[in-house]
């Protein structure tokens, strides 16, 4: 919810989407108890590419120009002009100023941002899904070597959509299938909603090598945005809404460049400095997350501990999430 407001101020298009609110949580393991609380802030489900969508639609109203279906290759700095030049599959583009927001594994590192942690690698699984169930809940679904999430997006469908360690599917010759019986299965509430789900997609959508590297938020040339400048672990679920408050923040402090109120170096210093005290420690403290998801025994544990303490567990909840926005 904390980019809610602000989604609706960019993308007044957003309201004619019935679009679900979850304001409860639900968690479970391979135990016999699960633990459901309430959300201060909760959420609200939309997916991908109604959102993408939305503002690709909107953007293109304001004037912006799209090249689509091209990768930008390389960024360099023209000394003479004083400008910047993008290398593209479409030819170069001159700018004054560079953002970029090409995601968590960017081919445009430089030295400056080589991971200081390589970490573990995970696979991420998504399907879209059809079933009964209570829309008001975000579901988190522990199994040995990761969770699996459930969130409702429009037009009542759900978002299933789970991340497992690499080295799971390397155990069962990286059939998705086997992976799902031998692992997810292991938690009741998933071998449940697996059976009775209707998946709407044809083959799961899969991503791998997912790791949770550290970044810089400005590098030598360029302004990074969202996961470009470090990728929260998805475990505490608010990446989406890191990436648009970077975005809304850095386009106020480029609009004071632009009218010379600030110089370039002040708008490195002012966005490095905005970018490390909102996200840095939310971030690093998402890897923790990440790695205890992993643990059955740990879920269980925290499950137990969470039943008569329900507070504890809305404390977790909000050192990983910010404010509105
Ligand atoms: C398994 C998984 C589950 C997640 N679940 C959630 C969740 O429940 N809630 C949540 O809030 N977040 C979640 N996240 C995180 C969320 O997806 C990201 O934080 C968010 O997408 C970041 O947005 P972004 O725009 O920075 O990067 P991206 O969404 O990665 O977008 C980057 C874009 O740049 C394009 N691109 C890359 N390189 C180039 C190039 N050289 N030239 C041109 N274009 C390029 C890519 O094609 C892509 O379209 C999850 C992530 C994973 C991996």
């Amino acid at each position: 919810m904390e980019s809610h407001d602000y989604l609706q101020k960019i993308c007044p298009d957003l309201s004619s989407f019935n679009l679900p609110l979850m304001r409860n949580f639900k968690l479970s393991s391979t135990g016999k108890h699960e633990f459901q609380t309430t959300l201060d802030l909760g959420g609200f489900g939309i997916s991908r590419y109604v959102l993408e969508y939305l503002l690709f639609s909107e953007a293109k109203r304001n004037g912006v120009v799209f090249m689509l279906k091209c990768k930008a290759n390389d960024i360099y700095y023209n000394e003479k002009e004083e400008d910047y030049i993008i290398k593209t599959d479409s030819g170069n583009v001159n700018a004054l100023l560079v953002c970029n927001s090409t995601g968590r594994n960017s081919n445009m590192e430089t030295k400056e941002r080589q991971p200081k942690l390589a970490g573990i690698n995970y696979v991420g699984i998504k399907y879209h899904v059809r079933l009964q169930r209570d829309a008001s809940f975000i579901e988190i679904h522990n199994f040995p070597g990761g969770y699996c999430g459930l969130s409702s997006i429009e037009e009542n469908k759900s978002c299933l959509c789970y991340i497992v360690n690499s080295k799971k599917l390397n155990s069962v010759h990286n059939s998705i299938p086997e992976l799902e019986k031998a692992y997810l299965y292991q938690n009741s509430h998933l071998k449940k909603l697996f059976s009775t789900a209707e998946f709407l997609f044809k083959k799961p959508l899969a991503i791998s090598g997912i790791n949770f590297k550290i970044k810089a938020p400005v590098t030598d040339r360029s302004l990074c945005l969202g996961d470009s400048a470090g990728s929260i672990a998805p475990i505490t679920g608010n990446g989406m809404s890191i990436a648009l408050r970077s975005a809304a923040v850095l386009a106020a402090m480029v609009d004071d460049y632009f009218l010379q109120a600030i110089t370039r170096q002040q708008l490195n210093d002012n966005y490095s400095g905005f970018w490390n005290k909102e996200f840095s420690t939310r971030v690093k403290l998402s890897r923790h997350f990440q790695r205890l998801s992993e643990y059955p025994l740990l879920t269980n544990m925290s499950i137990r501990l969470f039943k008569p303490f329900p507070s504890l567990a809305k404390s977790i909840i909000r050192h990983t999430h910010g404010a509105p926005f």
